[in-house]
């Protein structure tokens, strides 16, 4: 089983509470962001397409407990308008011979047909494939939409080489995975997943969650550590560490509120950057800091935040390792390394 069923009930019955006041329609997301192109820095075009959201979060199982996403989508899709805004906003926003990359999210799985019907998944790949500029697609998805006829039908759409699979794996261990996430799947998914992505000649992003419930953050850079490795033995060339934030109307910020959670600390990141690049030159590392520098985001004592926030966006553009190397001080540090280790013997 993939699933705790007591925690996967306690996840539900906070969602179906906070679930009744999501609104019923909503426009398209869009904005343009700096982001590392697998060619150098560049910026991303990025939209949040209005589908009835994450089918995981919406089942009996609850979806993550980590996740609020599903909050800011609308009840009742409405197709039609969200393919003319789409196609304006996005040929507004291509600049002439300029590179970039699209992200493409539902705040759930793009290739659920159940969330986006497949002749819209078509529609707006043709589109995007009507830009040269565009040189990169990122689609997010779970991995059991990753089908073999699914792959096919894109393939069939678009230049796959541009097409890059972003798959929340959040970790590689599957006692995470179900006793602390509820993800409803396993590492060996993933990695059918991704196996069925490379086989047609597209790409493979994996998200890694940084300090999920229940483990310590001492645990869980150990954890991130373990997930890099093995991921690049399966050969996925770009990983997202992305630090818990916490979302409203989920299990974790029940706890947070409790006082049960901290979030993590700037200084885990600084240092799980440092580790993985100088382990993986070639590895495509991104790290964005939702809304960091505040109790609710990854956070140190505030007076260091900013520039070690800076220094990692800075890193992410250029993968240049130097870009976080220099040596930061603050008194906090101190206290994080004395925290590390307090924290892993109260959860232990
Ligand atoms: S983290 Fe992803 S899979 Fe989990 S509930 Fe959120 S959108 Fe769904
Ligand atoms: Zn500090």
């Amino acid at each position: 089983m993939k699933i705790n069923p007591d925690f996967a009930n306690t996840i539900r019955e906070i969602r179906d509470k906070a679930l009744e006041e999501r609104s019923h329609s909503r426009k398209v997301v869009n904005w343009v962001e700096d982001h590392r192109l697998r060619s150098g820095p560049g910026k991303a075009i990025v939209f949040i397409l209005p589908t009835k959201g994450c089918s995981w979060a919406l089942s009996r199982s609850g979806g993550c407990s980590i996740c609020g996403y599903i909050y800011d989508n609308p009840q009742e899709p409405n197709f039609e308008n969200m393919m003319k805004t789409f196609k304006e906003k996005l040929h507004d926003s291509i600049k002439d011979g300029e590179n970039c990359s699209l992200k493409l999210f539902t705040s759930g799985s793009f290739l659920d047909t159940s969330e986006i019907p497949e002749e819209i998944q078509k529609e707006i790949l043709k589109e995007a494939s009507q830009y040269k500029e565009i040189t990169e697609i990122v689609l997010e998805s779970r991995p059991e939409y990753v089908t073999k006829k699914i792959m096919q039908t894109i393939k069939e759409s678009i230049d796959i080489r541009k097409i890059e699979i972003a798959i929340g794996l959040e970790s590689a261990n599957d006692e995470i995975l179900k006793k602390s996430i509820n993800k409803g799947f396993f590492w060996e998914d993933f990695e059918k997943a991704a196996a069925r992505i490379f086989d047609v000649g597209a790409k493979v992003k994996a998200y890694l969650l940084f300090k999920p419930p229940f483990i310590s953050e001492y645990d869980s850079i150990k954890d991130v550590l373990q997930s890099v490795s093995k991921l690049n033995r399966l050969g996925v060339d770009t990983i997202s560490i992305n630090a818990i934030s916490i979302h409203r109307g989920t299990y974790l910020s029940i706890m947070f509120e409790k006082n049960q959670y901290r979030t993590p600390w700037l200084w885990s990141l600084l240092h799980l950057c440092k580790e993985i690049k100088s382990k993986y030159p070639n590895l495509r590392l991104i790290c964005d800091v939702v809304a960091g520098g505040t109790q609710r985001g990854a956070h140190n004592c505030g007076d260091c935040d900013k520039q070690i926030i800076d220094a990692l966006k800075q890193f992410v553009l250029s993968q240049n390792i130097e870009d976080i190397n220099s040596e930061f001080i603050c008194s906090c540090k101190t206290e994080w390394k004395s925290f590390l280790l307090q924290e892993k013997i109260t959860i232990s």
